[in-house]
């Protein structure tokens, strides 16, 4: 199969769809990758890996875009790129088309085959593509928010993981999905106070048993987050409820009784935030105050690390790419019902349900 992988557009998005590995492990299986010029300039991988690895490359999008059969990117295809999709032609990256009818009018009329990453699921009932995404965003989540207890930055001054003779700092994660256990892991590494919670018992339990005494393993209630954040120096917005908007469980009273200098992180902004006073920042302007607290509410973290980023989403989206071009989208889909729920558009059909319900498409 061609496989093509276009420079990304999206402002500021410097990932790309493919690494060199990534690139060298897809023509080892007999297919031939189409890279655009300098696509992964900007985060170290470089137009001469890309060609030792085995791909060609090619100056402009357009050609990659009329040639390829599959296409693999990262984010959302901007209408520029869904006009030139076509008919019985493969794209292969994250849609999030629930929120975007543009964007879903655009590929129902392009005819193409398009799969979702973040509609693939696995065995254990997971997202397998989302999920890298929210382990950069937990880790790096105590990084900003480390970051921004400096007294430079706004902060109130505090190393997280204290000195000999000075207490560590209290971090406090809400929810203990991916994202959170993340958090938890860095937090615990720097040697900070860490407590967790959770709604889910089986969830705690697991936490519990995983960081075995290192950190705190409480149930979530209004009371707990109060409580919790009363006396914490950094707090992570962890939390997700599937298919719906993030509840305030921060609220604004909170915020207003908490630590000066105190830092805030609500990695749930892209689903609305978990803290009353969240509104999404970028990595340009990180952070803003409130009531003497520092909020960061970046909603695609994972782009300030795009290298390590683009290095963990091949690593999950390339046994995926290696099925449909060694099998050919069809019998790829038809073989693994867990790709086959990333598939949302195909052949001018809306073909993911609650894409469908909420746009107003036949399903
Ligand atoms: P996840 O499903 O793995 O975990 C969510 C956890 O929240 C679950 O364990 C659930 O039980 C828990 N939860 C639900 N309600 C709760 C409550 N009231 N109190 C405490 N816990 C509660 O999800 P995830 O992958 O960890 O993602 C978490 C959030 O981070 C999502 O909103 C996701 O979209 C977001 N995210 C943001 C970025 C970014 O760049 N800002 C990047 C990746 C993920």
């Amino acid at each position: 199969m061609l496989i093509g992988v276009p420079k990304e557009i999206k402002n500021h998005e410097y990932r790309i769809g493919l690494t060199p590995a990534g690139v060298r492990e897809l023509v080892a299986n007999g297919h031939k990758v189409i890279v655009e010029k300098d696509g992964g300039a900007a985060i170290g991988f470089d137009n001469e890996q890309y060609i030792a690895a085995g791909a060609s490359i090619i100056d402009t999008a357009e050609e990659i875009f009329a040639t390829a059969e599959m296409i693999i990117k990262v984010k959302e295809p901007q209408p520029q790129e869904c006009k030139m999709l076509r008919p019985g032609q493969v794209l292969f990256t994250y849609l999030h088309l629930a929120p975007d009818p543009d964007q879903t009018r655009l590929l129902v009329e392009s005819g193409a085959t398009c799969i979702a990453y973040e509609t693939v699921t696995d065995a254990r009932g997971g997202l397998p593509l989302l999920a890298p995404m929210s382990e950069v965003a937990g880790r790096m989540s105590i990084q900003a928010g480390a970051h921004h207890l400096e007294k430079a930055q706004g902060g109130l001054g505090m190393l997280l993981g204290g000195v000999p003779g000075v207490a560590p700092a209290k971090v406090l994660v809400i929810g203990g999905g991916v994202v959170g256990t993340h958090a938890a892991r860095m937090a615990v590494g720097m040697g900070a106070d860490v407590t967790i919670l959770d709604r889910s018992l089986p969830r705690l339990r697991e936490l519990d048993s995983e960081f075995d005494g290192r950190l705190r393993c409480v149930y979530s209630t209004a009371d707990a987050i109060e409580q919790y954040a009363l006396e914490a120096d950094l707090v992570i917005g962890a939390v997700l409820i599937p298919g719906a908007a993030a509840p305030k469980l921060l609220t604004r009273d909170i915020i207003t009784k908490m630590k000066k200098g105190a830092v805030v992180v609500d990695v749930a902004i892209d689903q609305g935030g978990c803290f009353e006073t969240s509104k999404a920042t970028t990595h340009q302007e990180p952070t803003y105050v409130v009531d003497g607290v520092v909020h960061y509410c970046v909603a695609n973290m994972p782009g300030g690390v795009a290298r390590t980023s683009t290095m963990a989403l091949t690593n999950a989206t390339l046994p995926f790419a290696v099925a449909l071009a060694n099998k050919g989208a069809k019998q790829a889909l038809l073989d693994d019902a867990h790709l086959l729920n990333g598939l949302n558009v195909h052949a001018g059909q809306v073909t993911f349900k609650a894409v469908a319900d909420v746009l107003g498409y036949e399903f």
